[in-house]
């Protein structure tokens, strides 16, 4: 959703007629995991890429119909020769769509070109050279668009074509529109990614855990990034020379900050590398891909899920977090992390069943990290370490001035400072109306561990190896002597992160 560094606007014949096309598919957005968050970011970026667009004489049709339907049926209006699109690493269903738009290309002679939008390698052969292509893709040159010579309609016969699709969705979203979720289009994203590499990015690594704090200290790019509004090659490359203005300047803080941008950077290698997972096996949508966990935590407790969903958990942490999703649409990942520890380890529920939900609230939901931080954090993959998380001690810990929990859950005002975080232990409790615990968290965690430690030792050595061979990342950080790939997975893939809170 951009028309910077778009390889499609590049390479297009500026004497083809081109017409741009974005489907709001009503058998994709009806999946559980979709939401208005997510159409709302879309629906607001596509508005303003229409404007752009327009300026190369490439008219954009906002449809809300199947892809599939619409393709036939804009072929009997306009001769189509060449269908250009971004390689997508979507849910299950986005790439049965794909699927079936690429058997139809077929069947109707229509070229059909795919490119690459970030370091998501398309049918990769191993893991061994992902890194190097990573790299060289990040380090390549931007693109910048082509002009249009000849438009394949007027801007009025567009404005006619579009013209019952567009009052759909504004009449929707009067009605529905929240006003705390991160703000559309491109030339925001570059303004956000400036102010971050200037300034913010200097206090990054000292605020990304905290739950309040990071609101304003995170870069808050992920749905810019998610959606392609940016693409990652330009953070990239715009991190790097900031990177290295501030190696001129001979100052701790130019120092901090420079330490600070080299976790930003791990960050977004992270982001292209856990899409990996996905891209190379799109069934972590539904299955543990460590099958030897199929057979523990089974049962869903849809009222214990329905308490936690309505902020009714009794744990401050946990019902603060829930309403800061609601409301903005954003939390750090460490909370992420804690969610699903809490849901997944603690409460014992399949991650099936709540990943979808959650995504919901996530506007910067993208499936390729999504579910595979899912199983990394209930612990299914069989070779990452397993992580359970106290979120009273974390609250403890975290926000320790409670701004966070104060912030959503303001009902807990009149709680004393020492009680905040476990307000079921105040003699003044009983008055509050706020629920009890949902679970005992010190034993509930310590069931959890016993059973998710020797559930991941018994699986079959030779099992780990095949998953650690598919998936697990090959960079290599502190001690050079072991290089087993066992061990790169275990140091890049769990250790970093720790390392990170
Ligand atoms: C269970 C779970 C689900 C998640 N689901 C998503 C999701 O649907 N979409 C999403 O963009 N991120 C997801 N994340 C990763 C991470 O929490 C968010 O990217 C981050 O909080 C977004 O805020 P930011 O842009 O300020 O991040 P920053 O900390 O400023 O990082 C910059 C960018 O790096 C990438 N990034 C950061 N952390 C990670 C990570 N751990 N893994 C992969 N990429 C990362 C993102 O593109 C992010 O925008 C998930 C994490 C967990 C634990």
């Amino acid at each position: 959703m951009r028309i910077h560094d778009n390889q499609i606007l590049t390479t297009l014949d500026p004497e083809v007629p081109t017409l741009g096309v974005y489907f709001f598919e009503p058998k994709i957005m009806s999946l559980p995991d979709y939401s208005d968050f997510h159409l709302q970011f879309i629906y607001e970026s596509l508005l303003l890429l229409q404007r752009s667009f327009m300026k190369l004489w490439i008219p954009l049709l906002l449809l809300p119909y199947n892809a599939l339907e619409w393709f036939k049926k804009l072929q009997e209006y306009f001769d189509i020769s060449h269908i250009y699109s971004h390689e997508e690493t979507g849910n299950w269903g986005t790439y049965q769509r794909d699927l079936r738009v690429l058997f139809y290309c077929k069947k109707s002679e229509i070229k059909i070109t795919e490119y690459g939008t970030n370091g998501v390698v398309r049918r990769l052969k191993s893991r061994d050279s992902w890194n190097k292509i990573w790299n060289e893709r990040m380090m390549q040159k931007i693109y910048y668009p082509v002009q249009i010579q000849k438009p394949v309609i007027t801007p009025l016969e567009l404005c006619n074509i579009s013209k019952n699709t567009k009052n759909k969705y504004k009449e929707y979203f009067l009605k529905n529109w929240n006003k705390n979720i991160q703000k559309w289009w491109e030339f925001t994203g570059i303004k956000i990614l400036e102010n971050f590499l200037e300034t913010k990015s200097s206090k990054y690594m000292y605020n990304i855990s905290k739950p309040f704090e990071s609101q304003s200290w995170c870069s808050r790019l992920s749905p810019y990034i998610t959606y392609g509004c940016l693409s990652l090659k330009i953070v990239i490359q715009a991190t790097e020379n900031r990177r290295t203005e501030l190696s001129k300047l001979w100052t701790d803080t130019a120092k901090n900050h420079r330490k600070s941008l080299q976790y930003f950077v791990s960050r977004l290698h992270w982001q292209s590398h856990f899409i990996q997972k996905l891209e190379d096996e799109p069934e972590m949508e539904f299955r543990n891909l460590n099958k030897d966990f199929d057979a523990i935590r089974q049962e869903i407790d849809a009222q214990l899920i329905e308490k936690v969903f309505t902020s009714r958990s009794g744990i401050p942490y946990i019902d603060a977090l829930i309403r800061q999703l609601q409301q903005t649409g954003w939390c750090n990942f460490r909370s992420r992390a804690i969610l699903v520890s809490f849901l997944c380890n603690t409460c014992m529920q399949p991650w099936q069943a709540i990943a979808p939900r959650i995504a919901q609230l996530f506007t910067d939901y993208e499936p390729g990290i999504h579910y595979p931080q899912f199983q990394m954090q209930a612990g299914t993959t069989g070779i990452n370490t397993i992580r359970i998380y106290n979120p009273v001690y974390n609250g403890k810990q975290k926000d320790p001035e409670w701004r966070f929990i104060y912030t959503f859950l303001p009902e807990l005002k009149s709680v004393p400072v020492k009680y905040i975080h476990e307000p079921h232990l105040w003699e003044g409790f009983k008055d509050l109306g706020y629920p009890e615990p949902l679970v005992d968290i010190k034993s509930a965690n310590k069931i959890a561990k016993d059973l998710l430690w020797t559930t991941k030792w018994n699986i079959l050595k030779s099992d780990k190896e095949k998953i650690v061979k598919k998936h697990a990342s090959r960079v290599f950080h502190g001690n050079r002597k072991k290089k087993s790939i066992r061990n790169a997975s275990l140091r890049s893939g769990n250790e970093n992160q720790i390392a990170l809170f």
